[in-house]
């Protein structure tokens, strides 16, 4: 990577302590990733993208700036990049996976907040982060009581933080309080990029994000063969740049990782052999460099065959109907993909559980892996559904309560490896 401290200085970052970041994420990705044997070669575009994740991009991001263009920082899959794309502007996912300045973050959060929140506050406060100091506009948004409260104070350290409401039932209400916020948010974007949202400009931002979705579902797709083609990590890795990287880049990076795993796929060649348990994970999100539960599986002789998470199958199933002829009938499009994400803040939530049942057959999993991040109601709360029903189908579950620390590693491990061991008996 060049030489960026001048950059990472200009946007006000702790250069000593990011610096020391840098090296633990490069350290932990080198083990994670590059470790791993028979990996496709279509994989060395996201080792790129990784290895300048606050280099190139963020130069991009600068360069965007200073042609005029705006940055809008996200934290959840519901905030439609669509409006985003339709000014020009730049969406990026500011969602962190790492424990990092959490001292700090508990000034102003109580001790017992989910990992996620923790390092928003975490990567704010220790000066780490350039997505946010590069950010516009950050968008935060009415979900779980955590992030709800924890905006309240988020507000006054960043200083830009908008604040969307977002319905908590999937009821004629729900989905006209989701399409107001939305006109909202359509006006905002507008406000922040001086510029017009047209039906040409958003049906432009809708293919470019139909796109991204596309290719991440062929990727997806073709991860139901055994032998695994591709494994779960380096998918997972792609479902994380997804939130970073240019989007029509990515599209085609993936499409291009594609071509090649279909080859593969003629030649018989997998990650792991033929017979090799497979998992699916399901659960709250994992942002990078969040890979502690990914990597212990693929290192207990199994491989994971599909994420239902935001950084999966949640976050990009469903496309937008690229079709109207004025920008209220394209909101009324996006308003029905985004309405179907079956987070489980909603209640109550039954698709999630359907959505788990259909890709475990999709993928042909042999079993279900619940991430729960520890203090996290809303999942913790579905995951005893999803073990009660799974298990009732003859599915085998496993629940695992975690967070950021690497503390709980060797116990997870053994975990792992006893689930394995009955998967496969
Ligand atoms: S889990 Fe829910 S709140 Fe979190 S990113 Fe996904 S949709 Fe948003
Ligand atoms: S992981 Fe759970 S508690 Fe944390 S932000 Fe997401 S929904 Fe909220």
């Amino acid at each position: 990577m060049a030489d960026y401290h001048e950059m990472w200085a200009g946007l006000g970052l702790d250069l000593k302590t990011h610096d020391m970041l840098l090296e633990i994420v490069g350290k932990g990705y080198t083990d994670v990733f590059l470790s791993q044997k028979n990996r496709p070669k279509g994989m060395e575009y996201f080792d790129f993208v990784m290895s300048e994740v606050h280099g190139l991009r963020i130069k991009e991001l600068l360069d965007a700036k200073a042609e005029g263009r705006k940055v809008v920082g996200t934290f959840c899959v519901f905030v439609p990049e669509e409006l985003v794309l339709a000014v020009d502007a730049v969406c990026v996912g500011l969602c962190a996976g790492a424990e990092f300045g959490f001292d700090e973050a508990e000034k102003y959060l109580p001790r017992n907040t989910c990992s996620l929140i923790k390092s928003a506050f975490g990567f704010k406060l220790g000066k780490v982060c350039p997505y946010i100091e590069s950010s516009d506009l950050i968008v935060g948004e009415n979900t779980c009581d955590g992030k709800k409260k924890a905006y309240e104070s988020y507000k006054d350290i960043v200083g830009n933080l908008y604040v969307m409401d977002l319905p908590q039932m999937k009821s004629t209400e729900g989905r006209a309080l989701l399409k107001a916020e939305y006109k909202k948010f359509a006006l905002k974007m507008e406000e922040i990029s001086g510029r017009k949202i047209t039906v040409e400009s958003l049906l432009k931002g809708i293919e470019i994000a139909n796109n991204k979705r596309k290719a991440i579902h062929r990727l997806s797709a073709l991860r139901s063969v055994d032998p695994t083609p591709i494994s779960g990590l380096d998918a997972l890795l792609a479902n994380q740049i997804y939130f970073y990287d240019d989007p029509i880049r990515f599209t085609a990076s993936v499409n291009a990782l594609c071509d090649e795993v279909e080859a593969r796929i003629k030649e018989g060649i997998g990650v792991a052999s033929k017979g090799t348990a497979r998992i699916l994970l399901s659960g709250c999100p994992m942002a990078v460099p969040n890979w502690k539960v990914p990597f212990i599986i693929e290192n207990s002789n199994a491989v994971i065959v599909g994420e239902e998470m935001c950084t999966g199958e949640r976050g990009t199933q469903n496309l937008v109907e690229a079709k109207g002829k004025t920008v209220d009938e394209l909101i009324d499009n996006i308003v029905d993909r985004y309405f179907k994400i079956d987070c489980a803040v909603f209640t109550p939530n039954p698709n999630r559980l359907e959505h788990v049942k259909e890709m475990v057959k999709k993928y042909n999993a042999d079993g279900v892996l619940h991430y729960g991040l520890q203090f996290c109601q809303p999942y913790q709360m579905e995951s005893k559904v999803i073990e009660r029903e799974l298990e009732k189908d003859g599915i085998p579950v496993l629940l695992i309560e975690t967070d950021y620390s690497q503390e709980d590693a060797g116990q997870i491990k053994t975990r792992v490896d006893a689930f394995v061991e009955r998967i496969k008996s």
